[in-house]
């Protein structure tokens, strides 16, 4: 594109944005009002009409896939490449940071990146070396004690325990976890940010170098910036500069991780003459759309409020099916998406958005038995499947010795004769010596610490890492990992395994090859200096969470509420509106967490561009119990005249009435439930239920080979058997 059109495609606040002069600038604006586009057009302009250079510029965006996307817009705008631009979210920058100067920062150069899984790992075995009840001390609580820590950039040093004896131990674990994780080289997501932060402030030459560097920095979703994400910007700008963020109070949806709504507040005093900019008209969704979420978030109290509006049209009403089971919700689901597939919509246009991961499996199921494509974006995602964690704790292994985590889960797997007694030796001198699992095990078996065949069997385990190592160094990056596939046993052991399962893990573990066949071809720069292997292990800790969604495959994206921040979609269904499921049990009593829930709605409603299909169900089965809910008060905060009902088809299992009361039409056009019709196509079904009226009467006929079906009755041609 020609940057002359630069501001030609934007509408008047817009335009005043991407144009402000230099300085910290302030977009406030609802969802879908072009915040995110507002800002990487302000990185182009940048770029072309106030001469900066990429080199000089630092974006923040809240997911991988978002900065990928970014670059990329930037890219077409400006019609050239943007070297030295650094885009990613707040982790990715400070993994970076630290493993450019990890030696300022006293990490050992292979420093390795501790997902939330392993991280509960190693808490446990802190917790039990302590000699703690997991009972009463949970590892689970204890994670997120310490997460909560970090996230507000406090060391064990720093809590205020005021003598409390349970503030005080969980500081003494969140303490020798701590130390256990530097002996190891492992940094936790917490830990990114908390020593990027104390990198730059500790080490006044590089926080002038990156002053210096970076005159322009930009955040993206900045209502959801934590404490020390805060104190990074604040730190990295000096409190002046070039800094743009964009944000919406009203979609906060992170406070339960630490993120500060208020910062946006902040912002203004921490950075004297901030220019605030408010976007109002959105691009996105249709009126109805608009008014329902709009109405929803009304009744938070304390928004900075804003005004929104859209000339896209009216359109459709939002949809509501009362399902009487989560089943029988999942199938209404999947034929809405058969509709909106034989209506010519692609299947990627569609997301299915539900508030609880727990929730995906019926959905999954649903899906596969009808044959719908799909991905679950940030589900059980591909690096943390237990083979590919198994592979890259290898890899891991090889490329730092000390890295305990993956000495863990690889130094019996598959098993090879090292038993838990074998381990607790190791253990127990590691902690006595203070020194990693692998150079006790090193003592243990030169000081012939063990009885000879458990001996033999741990001497073999560090013959075949070592030897792995040597053997794999001068390869490239894909045939290292056919060769600790191989090597190590993997392979064999997935093969024995029974049934489907083993096959599936065994091609995921020939999946990981090709996937780091993509990182052989990065140049050095690209890399950043750091080894192919190095490079791919970050990405793998990283990525791990976003999932493999890829747009350009036709398939339905599902995926939580949360995950759905920032994107949109022609069709969206938001499942589940049930009391207690969303909003959530926990928080319905706390008016601060139950704002944060309808702030959470808000964000599903506002990703809807087309239509916005709503479900729920009355009773539900959820981590193994049933419940039996109302409808979501979100839902009934929505203005009736946006709403129709889509009656639930007449079911024999129905035995309470739906929350909106309405008896399904049992003939309609010429034709009732229960009688047995002809299609051309589709062959005999029977007739099971209506929707719409005149033109648009819909019927839905379950056909004998096709399964049901919903139909436009004037054009579905039905001959009456
Ligand atoms: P959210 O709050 O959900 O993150 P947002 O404010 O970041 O939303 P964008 O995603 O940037 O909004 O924009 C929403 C949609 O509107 C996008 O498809 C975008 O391309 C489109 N859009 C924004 N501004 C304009 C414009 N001036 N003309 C045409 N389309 C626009
Ligand atoms: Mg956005």
């Amino acid at each position: 594109m020609n940057t002359s059109l630069l501001l030609d495609s934007l509408n008047q606040a817009q335009r005043e944005a991407v144009s402000a002069p230099l300085g910290p600038i302030r977009v406030l604006a609802g969802a879908g009002s072009g915040k995110t586009r507002v800002l990487v057009q302000r990185i182009a302009w940048l770029i072309d009409r106030e001469g900066a250079s990429p080199w000089s510029i630092l974006a923040v965006t809240f997911t991988n896939k978002a900065a990928g996307e970014m670059r990329t817009r930037v890219e077409q705008l400006l019609d050239r490449p943007t070297r030295g631009l650094w885009i990613g979210t707040f982790h990715a920058i400070a993994h970076r940071l630290l493993r450019l100067h990890w030696q300022n920062a006293g990490l050992p150069q292979a420093f390795q990146i501790l997902d939330a899984d392993d991280q509960q790992r190693l808490v446990k075995k802190v917790i039990r070396a302590l000699n703690l009840d997991e009972k009463k001390w949970p590892p689970r609580q204890a994670c997120w004690f310490i997460n909560a820590q970090k996230d507000e950039g406090l060391r064990p040093e720093h809590v205020d325990h005021r003598d409390d004896p349970v503030v005080v131990t969980w500081l003494r674990i969140y303490q020798h976890y701590q130390e256990a994780c530097q002996r190891s080289g492992l940094v936790d997501f917490g830990e990114l940010l908390l020593r990027a932060h104390e990198l730059l402030r500790d080490t006044p030459s590089l926080l002038a170098h990156y002053r210096e560097r970076f005159h322009h920095l930009l955040v993206d979703e900045f209502q959801d910036t934590n404490t020390i994400q805060y104190a990074f910007i604040r730190l990295l700008t000096g409190g002046r500069g070039d800094v743009f963020i964009v944000g919406d109070d009203d979609q906060s949806i992170y406070g339960w991780r630490g993120a500060k709504i208020e910062n946006i507040q902040r912002f203004a005093e921490d950075f004297p003459g901030a220019r605030t900019v408010r976007l109002e008209r959105n691009y996105r969704s249709t009126h109805t759309i608009l008014k329902a979420a709009n109405a929803v978030i009304a009744h938070n109290a304390g928004r900075l409020g804003k005004n929104l509006w859209t000339d896209i049209g009216e359109g459709d009403s939002i949809q509501v099916y009362g399902a009487f089971n989560e089943y029988e919700e999942a199938r209404f689901v999947a034929e809405r998406i058969q509709t909106w597939s034989e209506g010519g919509g692609r299947r990627d246009e569609i997301a299915v958005l539900y508030r609880s991961n727990a929730q995906s499996r019926v959905l999954e199921e649903t899906l596969l038995g009808m044959r719908i494509p799909y991905r679950v974006y940030g589900g059980l995602r591909f690096f943390e499947r237990a083979e590919i964690k198994d592979a890259l704790a290898y890899l891991r292994l090889l490329a730092n010795r000390n890295d305990d985590a993956s000495f863990e889960r690889v130094v019996n797997t598959p098993t090879r004769g090292i038993g838990e007694r074998t381990l607790e030796i190791v253990r127990e001198l590691a902690r006595e010596l203070h020194l990693t699992l692998w150079q006790a095990a090193q003592q243990v078996v030169g000081r012939s610490l063990l009885p000879a065949r458990a001996g033999n069997a741990l001497h073999r385990f560090l013959l075949l890492i070592d030897q792995l190592d040597n053997a794999v160094q001068e390869l490239p990056l894909a045939e290292q990992v056919d060769r600790v596939n191989e090597s190590s046993g993997l392979i064999a052991h997935y093969q024995k395994e029974k049934g489907g399962k083993g096959e599936a893990r065994v091609d995921n573990l020939n999946e990981l090859v090709s996937a780091a066949r993509g990182f052989e071809s990065l140049s050095a720069e690209e890399r950043e200096g750091l080894s192919p292997l190095a490079t791919f292990l970050a990405h793998a800790a990283l990525e791990a969470g976003e999932g493999q969604a890829q747009a350009w495959e036709d398939c339905v994206q599902l995926m939580t509420l949360h995950s759905a921040k920032g994107l949109e979609f022609p069709l969206v269904f938001m499942v589940g509106m049930e009391e207690g499921l969303f909003p959530h049990v926990m928080s319905a009593g706390e008016p601060g967490r139950l704002e944060e829930e309808r702030r959470l709605a808000y964000v599903g409603i506002t990703r809807a561009q087309q239509q916005l299909i709503i479900s729920h169900a009355e009773r539900r089965r959820l981590h193994g119990q049933d419940h039996y809910s109302r409808p979501s008060r979100f839902l009934g905060e929505i203005p009736e005249e946006l709403i129709r009902d889509v009656r639930p088809r007449p079911r024999v299992e129905r035995v309470v009435a739906a929350s909106r009361p309405a008896a399904a039409p049992r003939e309609m056009g010429g034709l009732r439930v229960g009688q047995g019709v002809l299609h051309s196509r589709f062959g005999e079904g029977v007739v099971i239920g209506f929707e719409g009226e005149g033109a648009h009467l819909r019927v839905q006929v379950n056909f004998a080979r096709e399964g049901s079906k919903w139909l436009v009755a004037a054009y579905a041609n039905l001959q009456p058997l």
